[in-house]
């Protein structure tokens, strides 16, 4: 149903609804079926910082927000969640916070990467720590790190213009600089989108779909829009599309990547349950394959508040693995334990890389 080699405008149509969203999932569920197969792998989410340098205008852990408790779970801390984590079967984990130069962020977050190396064998850790000098990315993968997640947020320079504070520290360039580099120095690289933002157009969407495609990425991680109270956005923007517009937007770009890329994980992100009580069930029936519960110790989960209305489930980790475990098994779909759900595309990109070298 979708040309192999699908334009920006076949894109943007399939986008605004012009086509049938039950056979445009069902395609993307049978890729995903000859791809990977049909199941869940599971990524133990942490929210180790709130604290942010960067001030985008839509979030609520932005550097000039006042009155929000800011936190750094200790390295010890973090081992303590990722053993009861292990324990439970989950191999691989996301390390999240806001985007922080200093070294001394960076040497715990080493310090966690080398522990884990040592006692949790066959575990990949994942990281979404913003834009780092190169060297910073180089440190983490030398002490244990695999993955490496980092939205572009808007392919678009001007969108992302729009939403960013024009200052030394946001430069669309640079941020596709990252990306790139991630990619050629032998990380998993992960990126993403927000979807649903006021002024965004289909079009725009369909330029992230083909952005996502050309930078040959292996994992996706994009969610919708949710609003942030206390952000400039009200000042700057107008209302957001109504949640079950942004979120059946989310479903299609969802379907639209897995169906232009192959063996790449795509996850079922928090926003999208936010927005969506069976936000997870739809994105997975759209083509998601990865969903993050987050293990944030509930001291400083309410703390990282990203958006308002953030989806959380307070609750044993050990209950909420066994909860996700029967709720996809009613959509036909196996969670995966005691295994890290590496992506095929991971693979093939890393021989391809090897054969140009060799
Ligand atoms: S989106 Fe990321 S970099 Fe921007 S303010 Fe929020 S946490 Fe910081």
């Amino acid at each position: 149903m979708l040309p192999r080699d699908p334009s920006r405008d076949e894109l943007a149509f399939l986008l605004e609804g012009g086509g049938s969203d039950q056979d445009l999932f069902a395609a993307a569920r049978d890729d995903l079926h000859r791809d990977i197969g049909d199941v869940v792998y599971m990524r133990g989410l942490i929210e180790i910082s709130n604290r942010c340098g960067k001030n985008c205008l839509y979030c609520g852990l932005r550097r000039d927000r006042q009155g929000l408790d800011r936190y750094s779970m200790a390295p010890e801390e973090v081992f303590s969640v990722l053993a009861g984590g292990y324990r439970l079967g989950l191999r691989s984990f996301l390390l999240q916070s806001g985007e922080m130069q200093g070294i001394d962020h960076l040497e715990g977050v080493a310090a966690v990467l080398r522990w884990c190396r040592e006692e949790l064998p066959g575990t990949r850790m994942v990281l979404s720590l913003g834009e780092l000098p190169e060297d910073g990315y180089d440190m983490l993968r030398a002490s244990g790190g695999e993955r490496y997640l980092l939205r572009i947020e808007f392919s678009s320079p001007s969108l992302y213009r729009r939403f960013h504070p024009d200052d030394a520290l946001h430069s669309h360039d640079r941020r596709v600089e990252a990306l790139q580099y991630l990619g050629r120095s032998g990380w998993q690289t992960g990126t993403g989108v927000l979807i649903g933002i006021p002024g965004q157009t289909c079009g725009d969407l369909a330029d992230d779909l083909l952005f996502m495609r050309d930078m040959d990425i292996d994992m996706v991680g994009m969610g919708p829009y949710v609003e942030s109270p206390g952000t400039p956005m009200a000042g700057i923007a107008g209302p957001a599309p109504d949640p079950e517009t942004r979120t059946v937007l989310t479903l299609r770009m969802t379907a639209l990547v897995r169906l232009m890329t192959e063996g790449v994980n795509i996850a079922a992100t928090t926003a999208l349950q936010t927005l969506s009580p069976d936000g997870l069930e739809r994105g997975l029936m759209a083509g998601a394959n990865v969903v993050m519960p987050n293990l944030t110790p509930a001291v400083y989960r309410g703390r990282y508040d990203l958006y308002s209305g953030k989806s959380e489930v307070n609750d044993s980790p050990e209950r909420i693995i066994g909860e996700l475990g029967r709720r996809f098994r009613s959509i036909g779909r196996e969670l995966i334990l005691e295994d890290p759900g590496d992506p095929p595309h991971y693979r093939e990109r890393m021989m391809e890389m090897e054969r140009n070298h060799g």
